[in-house]
């Protein structure tokens, strides 16, 4: 079982140290070539904009959204939310996503940088214990289509967390904060479609 990391920009090294000390084999993926070799990809946060403008210019785009549309595994965290949402609002001139999840996602939905916040989020399909969430200009979805699902959302009813079979996204990053469940939820996913290949 060997899981990707989307490692053109952003924090991809914190991923790729979580899924190695949940036991999982990581190759960083930045070439089309490397796509072939992965059982599941995780998109890091960073900036969705840069980070779809390196998808296109190295080629990786058109195949990612093939892999995913043949059911690949994905996770995404705010950024990496940002590009398996179907919709973008507040994106830059041009930007596109890759699109996968029935849902619209709003960037920079918190506000600025200094606007960052963490909070704890109950999540029964992760536990009892709630979930500490940070937040670094992350986006809010704003629309769960019928395909998808939330999986978590502030005190104020907004959605940040959502689920559609193989795709995963949050607003936050459980990647920093040493919160595992995430990725395990994710790697249980990965798990499940290699053992029924
Ligand atoms: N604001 C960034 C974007 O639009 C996301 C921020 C993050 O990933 N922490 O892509």
């Amino acid at each position: 079982m060997t899981v990707g990391v989307l490692a053109l920009q952003g924090d991809f090294r914190e991923h790729a140290s979580v899924l190695r000390t949940l036991g999982a084999d990581v190759t960083l993926v930045r070439r089309p070539d490397e796509l072939a070799a992965i059982d599941g990809l995780v998109i890091p946060g960073g900036e969705s904009s840069v980070m779809d403008k390196l998808a296109r210019t190295f080629g990786l785009a058109d195949p990612l959204r093939e892999r995913i549309r043949d059911g690949l595994p994905v996770y995404g965290t705010c950024a990496g939310l940002i590009m398996l949402a179907d919709s973008v609002l507040d994106a830059i001139a041009g930007q596109q996503s890759l699109g996968g999840l029935d849902v619209v996602v709003r960037r920079n939905a918190f506000g600025s940088q200094t606007q960052s916040f963490e909070t704890d989020l109950d999540i029964p399909e992760l536990g009892e214990v709630p979930v500490h969430a940070v937040f670094i200009r992350g986006p809010v979805v704003e629309s769960v289509g019928r395909n998808a699902r939330p999986l978590a959302t502030l005190a104020d009813g907004r959605v940040v967390a959502v689920e559609q079979g193989n795709l995963l996204g949050t607003s936050f990053h459980p990647e920093i904060t040493g919160e595992h469940r995430f990725h395990e939820y994710f790697l249980s996913k990965v798990r499940a479609r290699t053992l029924a290949a």
